[in-house]
């Protein structure tokens, strides 16, 4: 019979969740000598995506933050907006840099452990604590901390997306400016944008987006991101140096997830803000959290969305869903009369009454109004 080894805790999936908490747990004075293993079916990702996200001053990760913008744009038809995103700053880091960033930093630590092997099983309620399984192995903890599974995650929207990043010989970007939406692109019967983030005045990611239930097929949004290219830098030359690829869930519906000494983390675990499919910074709120409950000998709980927020997104997603108001019609409305920060606050659920009354005073009553009591009730 395979012995077991025995760790405080696992950490199943080292991908954004997995190697957040890592470095969080590894950051703590008190918990940072816990015996922790790692498993990962693949930590040879290279740069598989890129994370944006806004944060006022200086954050944990800002030694590898690539690119900051403190202005963004949004355009829709003759609409072109451009907000300063004071106090906050609009920042990008390579997936790449965050994942060789954290394995460097845990270099320094004798009681981690490493695991390349796709995980078969997970056991909460092994009486040894809970078990994770792979081919050839098996280990118990007092925890496991998850973020596997995600494949199996249902949602009616999905946040969909192909981007380019895109090299030009001269320089054809405003790289003071982030683009976050330009609705003048084919909606697809959906919600579907440009974002475009220039790197440099000759380097940018070029991303097709689009918020609806099915994802496309590869030359569809190559199509899209191709007749874009060319209506705006025609007869220039430009090399694509990178592409990614994604679809993330845009649901606020409980995920059917393990319960008992198994927490799931990240999108599994509930992280993703279901209205905008921003992750990132709810993934560093998430860890940091659970760090803190683990420290206090608290029972674990890896909720982030609060309940007045969540109760926004689904609202803005069964708009969405059953089509009661254009998506590009809704986001216009919202960054034609706001500020960027009280933007940026609200979708990281830390407005205040007031502020989420001036964002609903953006959009119409008679529509929102009728769905918000709908979702209430059926909540
Ligand atoms: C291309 C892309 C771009 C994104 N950009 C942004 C952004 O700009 N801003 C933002 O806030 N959010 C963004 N997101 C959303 C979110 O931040 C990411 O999806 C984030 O990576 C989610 O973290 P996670 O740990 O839950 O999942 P992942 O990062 O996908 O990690 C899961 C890990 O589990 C491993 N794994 C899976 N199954 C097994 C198994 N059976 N055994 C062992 N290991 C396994 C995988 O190899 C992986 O390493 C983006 C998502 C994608 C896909």
């Amino acid at each position: 019979m395979q012995t077991e080894k025995k760790y405080d805790y696992i950490i199943a999936g080292a991908g954004c969740a997995g190697y957040s908490l890592l470095y969080h747990l590894l950051k703590d004075p008190v918990l940072s000598q816990k015996r922790i293993l790692v498993v990962d079916a693949n930590f040879e990702k290279g740069n598989d995506r890129t994370w944006c996200f806004w944060e006022d001053g200086l954050g944990a990760f800002e030694s590898i933050v690539c690119k900051k913008w403190d202005k963004i744009e949004v355009i829709k038809e003759a609409m072109h907006r451009s907000l300063p995103t004071a106090p906050f700053e609009y920042k990008m880091i390579q997936g790449i840099d965050f994942y060789q960033h954290i394995s460097e930093f845990a270099k320094g630590f004798d009681n981690i452990e490493w695991v390349a092997a796709k995980i078969l099983e997970m056991d909460a309620q092994s009486p040894k604590g809970a078990r994770v399984s792979w081919e050839g192995g098996a280990a118990v903890a007092e925890y496991v901390f998850s973020s596997i599974n995600g494949e199996r995650i249902q949602s009616a929207l999905w946040q969909h997306f192909k981007g380019i990043v895109v090299e030009f010989e001269t320089p054809v970007f405003d790289q003071s400016i982030a683009k976050l939406m330009d609705f003048n692109v084919p909606q697809m019967d959906a919600t579907a944008f440009m974002y475009l983030l220039p790197m440099s005045d000759k380097k940018a990611l070029v991303e097709y987006t689009l918020f609806s239930p099915s994802i496309l097929k590869v030359a569809q949004y190559d199509e899209v991101l191709s007749a874009y290219m060319e209506e705006h830098y025609k007869g220039l030359n430009y090399t694509i140096v990178h592409t990614e690829i994604g679809a993330i869930p845009m649901t606020t519906k409980k995920m059917d997830i393990p319960t008992g000494a198994v927490i799931s983390i990240g999108t599994i675990g509930g992280a993703v803000k279901a209205s905008t499919g921003y992750a990132f910074q709810f993934i560093q709120q998430q860890t940091q959290q659970l760090v803190g409950q683990l420290k206090l000998n608290q029972s674990l709980n890896p909720a982030v969305h609060h309940t007045r927020h969540q109760l926004y997104d689904a609202v803005l997603l069964h708009i969405l869903e059953h089509k009661k108001m254009r998506g590009d019609e809704i986001f216009a409305r919202i960054f034609k009369k706001n500020k960027a920060a009280t933007i940026f606050k609200f979708l990281s659920n830390t407005s205040t009454l007031f502020e989420d009354i001036q964002i609903m005073r953006s959009l119409p009553t008679p529509i929102f109004l009728p769905v918000a009591i709908q979702v209430l009730f059926r909540r």
